[in-house]
């Protein structure tokens, strides 16, 4: 499977509500079913949404940097 980021071979999972994404670029990363919904009409801000992602992991350590309706950045 591809990275919904960067587009990149990506090791993808199976989560509860989602799917647990494992890109050597973009790290890992949880990506919630509405955003996997939405990516069929539009996309992610690609630089914006890593630097989120980012952010969210210096934020909190401990738990999965997450792309849900609350965090997704849509270009
Ligand atoms: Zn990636």
């Amino acid at each position: 499977m591809k990275c919904y980021l960067c587009g990149l071979d990506a090791q993808q999972d199976m989560s509860p509500m989602g799917k647990l994404v494992t890109c050597r670029d973009c790290g890992t990363y949880k990506i919630s079913e509405i955003v996997l919904r939405e990516l069929g009409s539009r996309k992610l801000n690609f630089s914006k949404m890593r630097d989120d992602l980012h952010r969210q992991r210096q934020y909190n350590a401990t738990s999965v940097a997450e792309i849900n309706s609350e965090t997704a950045i849509w270009g």
